[in-house]
């Protein structure tokens, strides 16, 4: 199991870190600054900052993230 759940006060992110390449898009376009990088791979470490724009869904080329607010 490589997909990793970060449950927020308003919203869930789930993360498949096989498919996440580091590429960063999501960590430069989300402005809310939700993600940073970890060894690579992409956290929402600011989970309760976001404001449910679903842009780091739409930006990432693997499709690694879900967004409960984005389905
Ligand atoms: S845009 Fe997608 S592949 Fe790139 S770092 Fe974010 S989650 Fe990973
Ligand atoms: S939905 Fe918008 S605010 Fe929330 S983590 Fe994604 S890009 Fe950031």
């Amino acid at each position: 199991m490589t997909t990793f759940t970060w449950e927020g006060a308003d919203v869930t992110i789930k993360v498949d870190h096989e498919k996440c390449t580091g590429s960063g898009e999501c960590v430069a376009s989300c402005p809310s600054e939700v993600y940073e990088l970890q060894d690579e791979k992409s956290v929402p470490v600011n989970i309760n900052e976001c404001i449910e724009c679903c842009t780091c869904v739409e930006v990432c080329p693997e499709n690694a993230i879900i967004h409960s607010s984005c389905e």
